[in-house]
């Protein structure tokens, strides 16, 4: 396999900016490159779709529209919680503005961060941090290989850089 196609594990080396102003949101540079099997929504849609066909070596730079990143931001994700839920975060650390935290959720922990703090209520804000913007990534592919079997059915990679079970 020696292009980025479905069911590859790719290796990637990526550097993630905001177009507008230029500011690094995430990179892999110093890390390990970041490993995935293509085709699984494990990436965002986007991504995987700029660098179908990408061979080892190759580097592609592309700006992503919001609908092909992290969607829009939408209202109903904004949500006010009794300031009493938090007490015992509040014990640990002053409320801010801006501040991540996990909402215990019927279907599961969500992180959420603060938008407003009041005397009575917090504003949660559950939309994803990337959501509304245009996302600038420049990628470099750094291993392919074909992903096997068990890992085709389970939708991840397994070893390094993925699941180890
Ligand atoms: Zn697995």
């Amino acid at each position: 396999m020696d292009t980025i196609q479905n069911n590859a594990v790719a290796s990637v080396h990526y550097t993630g900016t905001l177009p507008d102003t230029g500011e690094v949101f995430d990179s892999s540079e110093g890390r390990d490159p970041l490993v995935f099997l293509v085709g699984h929504r494990q990436m965002i849609a986007g991504f995987e779709e700029e660098m179908m066909g990408a061979k080892v070596g190759e580097r592609r730079t592309f700006t992503l529209e919001p609908e092909r990143a992290y969607g829009h931001r939408q209202e109903e994700n904004v949500t006010t919680f009794p300031r009493a839920h938090f007490a015992a975060v509040e014990a640990e650390v002053p409320l801010e503005v801006g501040m991540t935290l996990v909402a215990d959720m019927i279907d599961g922990p969500r992180p959420f961060s603060i938008l407003a703090v009041d005397e009575e209520t917090i504003t949660a804000d559950f939309n994803h941090q990337l959501a509304g913007k245009s996302l600038t990534f420049s990628a470099e592919v750094v291993e392919l290989r074909a992903a096997d079997e068990t890992e085709v059915s389970h939708g991840h990679v397994h070893g390094k850089g993925g699941v180890i079970h």
